[in-house]
């Protein structure tokens, strides 16, 4: 049977991958969905004799199968190239026990750029198969990463622009500086007053503003997403779970269906459901083990079924994880509720009106695939520290997180099984947090002189999108309030 997405709010909504990747979000206000899960059978040994680049062409074509394998090689070929500054693209590291998956080689030094420099690539792929003459207007929220990640992606490609929202105080000064120099005409960046979700919220709210819409479609634009909602983001963030299991066999750690776990740092549950898809589809993954920091609503909610988001928000040294609500957990509801659309729409109406709700307990028993826990600000700090001391490996906060959780859980479970913790970010987007960490000190050095001396420590050069940052021209400064979001939008694309 070929595959196709449906919403997760309407059944009837059935669309093509490539008509899915366009849209982003359905117009219904759910999330698309793969009719069904691909259940091929995967030659371990085989793939493990395989680049990333090859690798990816596999999966890829299982759940976009409106692509052509010359597409999508052409795509892949263009995203995972000379931009990575490492030829394995993610290279697996064993470091104090554990495998770090470091995700974070590409332009902007995210794990984002791996799902963020194919996006642009497949939406053009897609307009061209859909006849879609439209200018595609991606509009996103970003706690930090994505935002950068998206414009290095979309930047003066044809037939685009691309409108970013990142929260005022809630992104690391690296990270700002990043998107606040960013080139490109086509390139739109705004500070809102408020934490992401406010702007997370907004951007939702933009893309279903009718009076918007018809004002878009009057001048041949039509908006996209590229946030985790979109699952041209998240099809190729399942092939460096393939990559990692198979990188295990490889170099003689595990035998072909051994299982293993996978510890992930989680804000919008994009990432770890990605893992979700490679255990649906035969990756022998015992647990996900989703690592929250002390914004930790996830792991209330996988530890009681209830889901919560009125809560203190923290901004901590992992922004890329302040996030209070996780668009793509709306996705994994729908599998706990059987692929039920009733269900999974009054469940996300109680998130919009009362900012909770709470699963049955026969959807809870479908937990099973992961295990939940947070790391306080001190756990992080404290576990960059032992790395470093312990096996000279500097890591960044987000990391950190994923790496301390992953320890909690072999703990508690007693299980020596392998474990991949996803390395989401380089140290040196964060230097002042992972100096303080290591030094123990209060106040360290600021911006480039920071960076400089956790050169010194972690003895690794400093990646060239970093260096380039010193001496880049500021070239955007608007800062709004979330209510003058929708006249931003209006005005940047010069809406009649
Ligand atoms: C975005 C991000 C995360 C969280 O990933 P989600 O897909 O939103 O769960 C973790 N770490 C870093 C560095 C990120 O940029």
């Amino acid at each position: 049977m070929a595959l196709f997405y449906k919403s997760t709010r309407d059944p009837k909504n059935v669309v093509s991958a490539s008509q899915a990747i366009l849209q982003g979000l359905a117009v219904d206000g759910g999330l698309y969905v793969p009719t069904e899960i691909p259940k091929p059978v995967l030659d371990f040994a085989e793939l493990a004799e395989q680049s990333y680049q090859e690798i990816a062409a596999q999966i890829m074509q299982l759940f976009l199968p409106d692509f052509t394998q010359d597409e999508l090689r052409d795509c892949i070929n263009q995203a995972y190239d000379q931009k990575f500054d490492d030829p394995k693209i993610t290279p697996l590291v064993k470091a104090d026990g554990q495998y770090y998956l470091e995700l974070f080689h590409g332009p902007t030094l995210a794990f984002k750029d791996l799902a963020l420099s194919i996006l642009p690539h497949l939406m053009k792929k897609a307009a061209q198969k859909n006849n879609l003459d439209k200018e595609i207007v991606i509009l996103t929220a970003t706690s930090g990463d994505t935002g950068k990640s998206a414009m290095a992606g979309f930047a003066d490609v044809e037939n685009t622009k691309i409108v970013v929202f990142y929260p005022e105080n809630g992104v690391s000064p690296i990270q700002e500086r990043q998107m606040v120099t960013q080139k490109g005409a086509n390139t739109f960046v705004a500070a809102i007053e408020g934490n992401f979700d406010d702007a997370q919220t907004k951007v939702k709210q933009l893309f279903n503003d009718e009076n918007l819409r018809s004002k878009m479609a009057q001048n041949n634009k039509a908006f996209s997403s590229a946030n985790s909602i979109n699952i041209g983001r998240l099809v190729p963030q399942i092939v460096y779970y393939v990559y990692a299991y198979t990188r295990l066999i490889k170099t003689g750690r595990i035998k072909s269906g051994e299982e293993i776990n996978v510890s992930v740092p989680t804000g919008n549950f994009g990432d770890i459901l990605a893992g979700f898809y490679a255990k649906k589809m035969g990756l022998p993954i015992r647990r996900l083990v989703c690592a929250s920091n002390q914004n930790n609503v996830l792991t209330d909610f996988f530890q009681t079924g209830n889901y919560d988001r009125n809560r203190p928000f923290y901004v901590t040294s992992s922004p890329s994880m302040d996030i209070l609500v996780s668009s793509n957990l709306e996705r994994l509801l729908f599998y706990l509720a059987k692929e039920d659309t009733v269900q999974t729409k009054q469940l996300m109406d109680g998130l919009n009106e009362k900012g909770t709700y709470t699963i049955t307990p026969e959807m809870k028993q479908g937990l099973t695939d992961f295990f939940a826990d947070f790391a306080s600000e001190e756990e992080t700090a404290e576990t960059i520290r032992k790395m470093y001391e312990d096996a000279d490996y500097v890591v960044d906060p987000h990391t950190a997180v994923a790496s301390c959780v992953a320890e909690k859980y072999q703990v508690e479970e007693g299980t020596a099984l392998p474990t991949v913790v996803l390395s989401t970010a380089s140290p040196y987007k964060f230097p002042q947090a992972v100096l303080q960490a290591i030094t123990k000190e209060d106040t360290v050095a600021e911006g480039f002189a920071a960076i400089d001396k956790l050169q010194r420590l972690a003895k690794k050069p400093i990646p060239a999108g970093i260096k380039e940052l010193e001496h880049a021209k500021v070239k955007h400064q608007s800062k709004i309030s979330a209510d003058q979001m929708t006249h931003y939008v209006e005005k940047v694309l010069d809406l009649q």
